[in-house]
Parts: structure tokens; C-alpha cells; sequence
């Protein structure tokens, strides 16, 4: 048949189909064929060429392009080269005129790669779906308005909205303290990320949860701040387990004021913090020991004295300044650390912690009270003093004295002149 000689150098595909059968193919369409002879491709019925699955389609087409004239719009549909590769090929036909009855002109385009582009796209948009479904932890993104603009669907299970209810509204709207969040946001401008970093937020329910957020800052094209993504997991679980183990490590089980070795520790800070200083240190420890306690244990058991004991602590809690630190040593001997107070205060202090204690009626049992008494040592830190033993033992000899001189007093230690 006869054709044109530029059509050989067009980059474009072009064939041209008689009654069904390829009757020519430029140089690009048996290129893309993968026809090592023009024979491979020229002579042969285009059915050899299409999917089964789009042959009924990609015919129709034909058909119509054979009978009339004017372009057929493009159809896109599986094919096979010469060599059996399965392609994907975008064709455009038209009726060819002067070249007999059921002539027709096609071009096509190799839409392979795009094809498979678009399978790769969907796998990873279907990847992402099924990840954002099963996560546990939340994933977001906002932008930077502090909108949120993504928000996976975990976060039903955690915060009690759906995603929807949340996708819009700014992320500050869910903080218990819109503060928190700015302090997120300035950490992740200045660092560009952040890694388990601690917050709250508030469920729909109200409660509060304990949150840790681990974010990166997101860029525009031009490098400006665009928002953040990442992603928030709820650890009020773990943070209660961490409450729950601090404060069994740290508090007494009885009276749940600070065990031996919590209430140790603040007055060794304490010793810390004045170490150095020339002043004389405004640091007194107040030693507490009650008075004929075991007798309350032998006439009404040891149940009732732990009931004492308690009792006897709330009455001391009363009497306490806010930063005090109060503990128990051991059995019904207490100690209060006091600071920046003189020595009259803390004198006054313990006078008046004594009065208290002489007050109060302990309920022992339904209609049953009595008085306890409770004798108190003093000691003040001096210069030297660098372990909590050395103000004890002097609080210790001054409790010894209060004893001895008839309990329930209030007994200073002066330290020997040296
Ligand atoms: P003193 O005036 O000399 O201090 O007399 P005391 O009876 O209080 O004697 P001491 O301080 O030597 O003994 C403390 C008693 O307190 C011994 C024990 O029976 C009782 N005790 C110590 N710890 C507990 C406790 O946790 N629960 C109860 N119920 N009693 C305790
Ligand atoms: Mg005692
Ligand atoms: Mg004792």
C-alpha cells in the first residue's frame, strides 16, 4: 500500500487496519511491537494482538472508525507485542480514506509504565489505608495554622471522636491546656522534630489522657513551616503504672505520707543546697516520737494503734506549712524538715504540733477515745553538717532529753561549742 515517507521518521506509533488485518506499521509501532521483521506484525489479524479481555471493545472501536468518518476518541487496552510482553496501549482511529472500503488509521501510545505507575500508586494508597486502619497509635498531620488536615481512624478508640469530627478543628482544641501544645510546636520549630514528647489531651468523655508525640515539622517547596505530621499513642496506662510504682517506692503504705527513705533524701537536698554557704543554714529537723505508744497496742491491739497512728499524722498535717516535707522514719517516730524559718519559728513550730497532738481526740474504737502525747527533738543544721546522721543524732539526743524530762516537750539541741 502506499505511504509517506515521513511517517517512517514519526516518533508517534501509526498503523494502518484493512478489514481487520494489519496492512502497515511505521517504524515506532513496530518498534514498540517488538517485531524483529515487518512480517512479524504486517499481515496479521490486529486479534492476535489484544487482551481477550478488551478485544470486544478495541473492535467496536474499529468497526465504527471503518464505517465513518471523523476521529474515534481514545481507548486504552491491553495488548501484546510480538514477543507476548502484555502492554498497555492508548489508541486514537480514524476512517482512511482512498485506501478502499473498511480502511482504517490508527495511532497509539505506549501507556505502560504510566499503567504501572498507577498500579504502584494504588498498592501504596492501599498499603497506607490498611496501616492507618490497624494502628493502634494516632497518626496526623496538621498545617500551619494548626488545622487538622489528617487524623487516621485509631483515633475513635482513643479521644472518642471519629475522624471526621476532628479533621478541620485546630489540633489546640483537644488540649486540656492550649499551652501545652504551643510548647510542642515551639520544640518542633526549633529542632525540626520531636521524640516522645509529653502531653495530654482530652477525650470526648472529658477525662484527660497522657499522651506521648513523636512529630516532625513539614516544609513547603519554598522551605517554609507547613504544619507538622506524626504520630501521638496514648501512655495514660503507663503513666499510671509510673504514678502507681512512685508512689509505692516512695510513699509510706500506713499513713501514705514519705517512707523512710523518700523523706531521707529531701533533707539530704536539703543539707545540698546549704552546704557551702557561710550563714548559719535556716535548716531544723523536727524528730516526733509518741509517747507510751506501745501501751495503746497491748490494751487495744495493733489494728487499732495503726488507726492511731494515722490519726495522730493527720493531726500533724494540720499543723504543717505547705512546704514542709513530713515523713516516717519507723514505727511512731516522724520527722518534719523545716526551712527557711529561725529558730523561734521552728520552735513554734513544734510547740505548736505538740499542743495539737495533746488536743486531739483519738477515736480508738466506736465511742472510745484518749489523748496521745508526743515528744519532739530539735535540731538546727550548722556549717559543718554534710549527711543527714549528723542533724538526726542531735535531733536524736534532743527527743532522748524530752523523754527523759516527762515526754509530751518540745526539747532544742544546742550544739556542743567547738
Ligand atoms: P516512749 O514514750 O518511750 O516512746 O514509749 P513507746 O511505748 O512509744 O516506746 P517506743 O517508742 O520505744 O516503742 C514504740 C512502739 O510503737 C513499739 C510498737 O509497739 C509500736 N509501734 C511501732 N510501729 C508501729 C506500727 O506501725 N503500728 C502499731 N500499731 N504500733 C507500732
Ligand atoms: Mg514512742
Ligand atoms: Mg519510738
Amino acid at each position: 500500500m502506499p505511504t509517506v515517507a515521513w511517517l517512517e521518521q514519526l516518533p508517534a506509533c501509526v498503523v494502518v487496519i484493512i478489514a481487520g488485518v494489519l496492512r502497515y506499521a511505521n517504524a515506532a509501532a513496530l518498534h514498540l511491537m517488538e517485531a524483529q521483521a515487518p512480517d512479524d506484525f504486517v499481515g496479521r489479524p490486529v486479534v492476535d494482538f489484544i487482551h481477550p479481555l478488551d478485544l470486544h471493545r478495541v473492535l467496536a472501536r474499529i468497526r465504527r472508525a471503518e464505517q465513518a468518518a471523523g476521529a474515534n476518541p481514545p481507548t486504552e487496552f491491553r495488548a501484546y507485542s510480538c514477543r507476548g510482553r502484555t502492554l498497555m496501549l492508548a489508541m486514537s482511529s480514524t476512517h482512511l480514506q482512498d485506501s478502499g472500503a473498511g480502511s482504517v488509521l490508527a495511532s497509539f501510545l505506549d501507556m505502560t509504565e504510566r499503567a504501572a505507575m498507577e498500579t504502584r500508586l494504588r498498592e501504596t494508597e492501599e498499603n497506607f489505608q490498611r496501616m492507618m486502619n490497624t494502628m493502634q497509635d494516632v497518626f496526623y498531620r496538621t498545617d500551619a495554622q494548626g488545622i487538622t488536615r489528617y487524623v487516621c481512624p485509631a483515633v475513635k478508640n482513643v479521644l472518642g471522636y471519629t475522624a471526621e469530627e476532628i479533621i478541620g478543628l485546630p489540633a489546640a482544641a483537644f488540649y486540656p491546656d492550649p499551652a501545652e501544645r504551643e510548647a510542642l510546636i515551639a520544640a518542633i520549630r526549633k529542632h525540626g522534630f520531636v521524640r516522645d514528647f509529653p502531653g495530654r489531651m482530652r477525650r470526648k468523655d472529658g477525662t484527660v489522657i497522657d499522651i506521648s508525640i513523636s512529630t516532625q515539622a513539614l516544609r513547603d517547596e519554598q522551605g517554609q513551616y507547613a504544619g507538622v505530621e506524626g504520630i501521638w499513642r496514648d501512655i495514660t496506662e503507663r503513666k499510671n503504672m509510673e504514678r502507681e510504682l512512685e508512689r509505692l517506692a516512695t510513699r509510706d503504705s500506713l499513713t501514705g505520707k514519705l517512707n523512710r527513705r523518700s523523706i531521707l533524701e529531701r533533707l539530704e537536698q536539703a543539707l545540698d543546697q546549704r552546704r557551702d554557704r557561710r550563714e548559719q543554714p535556716s535548716l531544723f529537723v523536727l524528730l516526733l516520737d509518741l509517747d507510751h505508744f506501745k501501751r495503746i497496742n497491748d490494751t487495744h491491739g495493733h489494728a487499732v494503734g495503726d488507726q492511731a497512728l494515722c490519726q495522730f499524722v493527720e493531726t500533724v498535717e494540720r499543723q504543717r506549712r505547705g512546704d514542709d516535707h513530713f515523713g516516717r522514719l519507723g514505727g511512731e517516730e516522724f520527722l518534719l524538715i523545716l526551712e527557711g524559718v529561725d529558730l523561734a519559728e521552728a520552735r513554734q513550730a513544734a510547740e505548736r504540733v505538740r499542743l495539737a497532738v495533746e488536743r486531739t481526740n483519738i477515736e480508738l474504737v466506736e465511742g472510745l477515745t484518749t489523748q496521745l502525747t508526743v515528744s519532739i527533738g530539735i535540731a538546727q543544721m550548722q556549717p559543718g553538717d554534710r549527711r543527714p546522721s549528723d542533724l538526726l543524732e542531735r535531733a536524736d539526743r534532743a527527743l532522748y532529753k524530752a523523754k527523759d524530762l516527762g515526754r509530751n516537750q518540745v526539747v532544742l539541741e544546742v550544739p556542743a561549742a567547738n
